[in-house]
């Protein structure tokens, strides 16, 4: 049975229309920017001002000009394939752009930016007949025997399709509606996080809030190739507190070790870390708002770094108070990533309820 969606912090109809829209506009890394138009045409009612950065990143920013300044972040970019290699056939060889999957990519849609638009592809792979020899011996795709079959048949006719090398390929997945409160898509990793930042600044806006503080909702490029946009944009805005919100892996579905990976489950609510980038009073604040507010959530463990946004912004600077508050999704980086919709509306909350509990006089200080 289906619940109907009654809570303020739950995806509205109009919402709803901005995710699905924003999730079928593809945002490679390093060329966010049809995302971000989406995203900051969205954003922009509901915050005083908006800037962006000369790579991309884009920020909403409520309250401005206050000495304390607060980040609320999520990532932008999508993983996707840069053409690297025409051959005399008319077939296109590539390169990863992020940590895009070659085990899922045979028999896959996708479009490619060319110089003169989309280009509709798909990633061929040999038929079940003709692919000789027993299950141990047949070829497994891997990047430099997956190729990309755009209808032309030789190099020069790819070329007069504006297709050329380092035009970025993204998969055609969209946005879906599943049974039981899930929704499915590809780079739900991260665009749910913007989808999220950007429903709080809604809800602080509609309910009226006024903040004791700059808030920056920030949806920063490049993060799946390094954390880069987080870095560029932490150096800029300086804040004296962030929290990120990203994907984490549900590690209940098969073949995924609960003993390396932990145990997290969509619909059980988000999942706050632990590791040394997370500032641990931050984190017992978040935490504290979550039991609080009765906001079921889990908790992770990470050693070194997070591998999320999170680092650039306790480490890029000289020190900012940051925290992470992770989505389970499952299927991280294949063009099916599941989430479920009361874990949307839980993360959202814990980060709406957490900026209300934070001040410039909260001590975050360990001495
Ligand atoms: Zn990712």
């Amino acid at each position: 049975m289906a619940k109907s969606n009654k809570s303020a912090f739950g995806i509205s109809d109009q919402s709803k229309e901005f995710l699905k829209n924003y999730m079928n506009t593809a945002s490679p890394i390093g060329l966010e920017y049809n995302g971000q138009k989406v995203w900051l045409n969205y954003i922009k009612k509901y915050v005083d001002t908006t800037f962006t950065d000369p790579y991309g990143t884009a920020v909403g920013v409520i309250n401005p000009d206050q000495a304390f300044k607060v980040v609320i972040e999520a990532h932008a970019d999508e993983i996707s394939w840069f053409v690297n290699y025409i051959n005399p056939e008319g077939l296109i060889y590539l390169k990863r752009n992020g940590g895009v999957d070659h085990q899922i990519a045979p028999s896959q849609r996708v479009i490619i930016h060319g110089r003169k638009g989309p280009v509709k592809a798909v990633f061929g792979w040999p038929a079940i007949h003709t692919r000789h020899g027993n299950d141990d011996k047949e070829n497994q795709p891997k990047v430099e025997n997956l190729f990309l079959d755009c209808g032309a048949r030789n190099k020069k006719e790819v070329e007069d399709l504006g297709v050329h090398v380092g035009a970025v390929a993204t998969y055609t997945e969209g946005f879906d509606e599943m049974a039981y409160d899930n929704l499915v898509g590809r780079a739900f990793d991260n665009r749910i996080g913007g989808f999220m930042i950007a429903e709080v600044a809604r809800l602080l806006k509609e309910n009226k809030k006024s903040l004791p503080y700059s808030l920056y909702v920030v949806n920063a490029v490049q993060e799946e190739i390094g954390l880069r946009g987080a870095e560029m944009i932490a150096r800029r805005i300086k804040p004296d507190v962030a929290i990120i919100t990203d994907v984490t892996h549900d590690s209940t579905t098969p073949m995924i070790n609960k003993n390396k990976e932990g145990e997290c489950k969509c619909g059980n609510g988000p999942a706050l870390t632990f590791g040394p980038a997370v500032h641990n009073k931050l984190l017992a604040l978040i935490e504290e708002t979550a039991v609080k507010n009765k906001i079921p959530y889990q908790l992770s463990a990470v050693s070194r770094s997070t591998g999320t946004d999170t680092d650039s912004f306790a480490y890029a600077n000289d020190g900012c108070p940051s925290a992470l508050i992770s989505i389970p999704l499952r299927y991280m980086h294949t063009t099916v990533e599941m989430i479920n919709k009361a874990d949307v509306e839980n993360t959202i909350k814990l980060m709406y309820e957490s900026l209300l509990a934070l001040t410039p006089k909260t001590n975050l200080s360990y001495f």
